[in-house]
């Protein structure tokens, strides 16, 4: 069945009074859905009567103008790609309806989660954008659950602290980071990469791959892991490649508890995160398809 279109707050209040009893599970996006967003709508089904869908390309989150007008929108796709996920309604609001004229008041999440990794690098700025509009989205549909790619760690620690501050009532659930067969990690901007920078792209898996190995042979100093992982990327110039705590998202001298291995390097006009949890006493590495090296 189609899932019903909501362009307004109102729309969505409405399409949802009926069906609150059975739960309402949440999953935010900004369209161009792929393997990773279909990922997140499945655990939605599974857990909840009812499943929403929001298609937000989010202004106040892109630093940079090009990289807002480049994003892609595939509204029409999306919503085909919702009705099989089994998606009950879409929220796809206009700017205008998330801010309109006079807006004024910034979520912002404060502290050195919001400080270091994309925070540094693109701007505290970045954060604030995120924090407004989720809390905005979670305040419109008022879930039970709302669900959030591993893949943007930071987001989702940011995301968490910002929750449990203001006290919204509602349960954040994580799902792993939904990869390639060559384990490049699916994102809405890998459409933009061509098939070379597809291939070099590749590379990115293949870092944090290997400082997964060097983890599993022992090693546990995080200059050494990032090391690794800039030698994989040699010649792509990555912006950070750091090992902080998986949960303060703070410096650590030595990966003793759960650590976030994160990077984000520009392949030809996109950039591109990535990231892996390294916990000592577990071994779940990046499995490397066809043209990485477990096939090699
Ligand atoms: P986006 O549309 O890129 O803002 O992403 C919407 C949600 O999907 C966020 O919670 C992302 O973390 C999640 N997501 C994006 N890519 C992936 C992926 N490859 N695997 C799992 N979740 C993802």
């Amino acid at each position: 069945m189609s899932p019903r279109i909501a362009r307004t707050v109102a729309e969505l209040r409405a399409a949802l009074a009926p069906h609150r009893a059975d739960g309402v599970g949440f999953v935010p996006t900004m369209g161009a859905l792929h393997e990773g967003h279909l990922s997140l709508l499945r655990a939605a089904r599974d857990d909840n009567g009812t499943v929403v869908l929001s298609i937000f390309v989010n202004p106040t989150q892109f630093g940079e103008a090009a990289d807002l007008d480049a994003y892609p929108r595939t509204e029409a796709a999306d919503v085909a790609l919702a009705a099989e996920a089994g998606v009950d309604v879409v929220f796809a609001p206009s700017v205008a309806e998330m801010y309109p004229a006079g807006f004024a008041t910034m979520v912002s999440v404060g502290g050195a989660i919001t400080g270091t990794l994309e925070g540094a690098e693109r701007g505290r700025s970045h954060f604030d954008g995120v924090a407004t509009v989720v809390a905005k989205l979670l305040l419109a549909v008022q879930p039970d659950r709302a669900y959030f790619g591993a893949k943007d760690a930071q987001q989702v620690v940011v995301v968490r602290r910002m929750v449990a501050d203001l006290g919204i009532p509602v349960e954040i659930v994580t799902l792993p980071t939904s990869r390639d067969a060559d384990g490049l990690a699916r994102s809405s901007r890998n459409t933009r990469l061509s098939p070379r920078d597809r291939a070099v792209a590749a590379a990115i898996p293949r870092s944090l791959r290997a400082a997964q190995d060097a983890f599993a042979g022992g090693i546990r100093d995080p200059r050494s892991l990032t090391d690794t992982v800039r030698a994989e990327l040699a010649g792509l110039n990555p912006e950070y490649v750091e090992v902080v705590d998986a949960d303060s998202l703070a410096p650590i001298a030595e990966v003793e508890r759960p650590a976030l291995l994160a990077l984000a390097v520009r392949v030809g006009p996109v950039r591109l995160i990535d990231n892996v949890v390294l916990v000592p006493g577990l071994d779940d590495r990046i499995p490397l398809g066809p043209n990485g090296s477990d096939h090699a």
